[in-house]
């Protein structure tokens, strides 16, 4: 039986995840939905319907969980929103589901010593603080450096 179905409502099918409770919209047809929900549910044509019961950010988010991050279900499109999608580091306008490799795509941030979820950050900054190791003062430190450079010119 799928997963999706008919919605008088929305005219279209439509898609629940049971995690985060979002109704995902897809088309008027059975054809066109499918890939629609195609971009919010992992699909895999062996698995009974196709389509894992949880929505990909759900998903996201139990990995993280897992790994000790304080964050709920729907945290991330709530936080992308109250961001108004934009990294607060460089200001970059984010892609909310970008391919792992793209600068902009919108990362969770977390601590990972305590798992306080610090917000949304683009892909470029969250990879700096990476290499980094999230350290202030080897922040602090690569201002400095960069600004007595500059001073040199
Ligand atoms: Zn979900
Ligand atoms: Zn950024």
């Amino acid at each position: 039986m799928p997963s999706y179905e008919w919605s008088h409502e929305h005219n279209a099918f439509v898609k629940a995840c049971p995690s985060c409770q979002e109704v995902y919209v897809g088309a008027n047809t059975e054809v066109e939905s499918i890939e629609v929900f195609k971009k919010d549910f992992r699909y895999n044509a062996k698995w009974s319907d196709g389509f894992h019961a949880s929505c990909t950010d759900c998903r996201i988010t139990s990995t993280l969980k897992w790994r000790g991050a304080k964050i709920g279900y729907g945290d991330k499109k709530r936080m992308f929103v109250q961001q108004k999608g934009l990294c607060p580091i460089c200001g970059c306008e984010m892609i909310y589901r970008g391919k792992s490799t793209s600068p902009k795509t919108a990362c969770i941030d977390h601590d990972p010593e305590t798992g306080d979820v610090c917000g949304l950050i683009c892909n470029l900054c969250n990879l700096a603080l990476g290499h980094f190791d999230r350290n202030v003062t080897r922040l602090k430190q690569a201002i400095l450096y960069l600004t007595r450079i500059k001073r040199r010119v």
